[in-house]
């Protein structure tokens, strides 16, 4: 007798769960079939700020607007994390197209691709303190211009920048190589020291201001491309008590006309 209640038991509990799994089953095909529905839907893409990345590609002006969409995203909470997926890996096998080049800080709270809510094959990104470029961070930039066909390079530094307050403080005996960062920063100290406000995001804003010009002077890929509007180089700042970035108004003015080439 006992066996028999024990059986029926355990019948009706393997029926309890497997119904729960046909539910379960049942509302992840349902869930499943409204995302993919949203996510096809014009209002979808407006409500994510969506720009098409080939056009993104194409035209250096629509990829500043894509960064800014991908960074609303971020500071949203509703990155939607593109092209990460298995596919995506396969499709880059053969090769990249970045719709745009990065020149950014090394600085760990300023995950590119993650501030800007890109994915695989969208973003070229050189990393260095500060910024600061030499000449191999040169020859990478001149390498996604004339190989990769990048036609965006933007300059991106961010507030709270270690290698810019160092510059201000301006510390005695720094170790290393170090003291080659502090150096290259030292300018955009000495341009913003006489004005108010934080002396560190002041230089952070002025440092971004003087590479975007020390770049699109660069001889003799970088600057022919841009006088002649083939490519941009502009500037922005990213806040990283907000994650916003902020696209710097003295690097958007008096741009060259585009031209643009397939
Ligand atoms: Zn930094």
């Amino acid at each position: 007798m006992k066996k028999l209640i024990f059986t029926c038991i355990a019948i009706s509990l393997l029926n309890i769960v497997s119904f729960g799994q046909i539910t379960k089953s049942k509302k992840a095909a349902s869930d499943k079939k409204d995302k993919a529905v949203v996510v096809d839907s014009s209002a979808w893409r407006a409500k994510h700020y969506i720009v098409n990345r080939d056009s993104a590609y194409m035209d250096p002006r629509i990829g500043i607007e894509k960064l800014r969409g991908g960074n609303r995203r971020f500071v949203e909470g509703i990155s939607i994390r593109p092209r990460q997926d298995a596919s995506t890996i396969k499709k880059l096998e053969t090769g990249q197209e970045p719709f745009a080049t990065i020149v950014s800080c090394s600085d760990s709270r300023v995950p590119n691709e993650m501030v800007f809510d890109q994915g695989l094959g969208d973003l070229f990104i050189i990393r260095t303190a500060g910024q600061v470029s030499s000449a191999a961070s040169y020859g990478s930039m001149e390498f996604a211009v004339l190989k990769l066909k990048t036609k965006l390079i933007v300059v991106l530094g961010h507030t709270e920048c270690g290698a810019v307050a160092a510059a201000v403080e301006r510390p005695a005996n720094v170790p290393g190589h170090i003291v080659t960062l502090i150096n290259e920063i030292k300018p955009a100290v000495a341009k913003t020291s006489h004005l108010a406000g934080d002396p560190v995001d002041n230089a952070v804003r002025q440092n971004v201001i003087d590479q975007v010009n020390i770049l699109r002077d660069l001889e003799p890929i970088l600057h022919q491309k841009y006088i002649t509007g083939e490519i941009l180089i502009v500037g922005a700042v990213y806040d990283i008590r907000t994650g916003k970035v902020e696209f710097l108004q003295e690097t958007l003015q008096n741009l060259p006309k585009p031209k643009l080439i397939k």
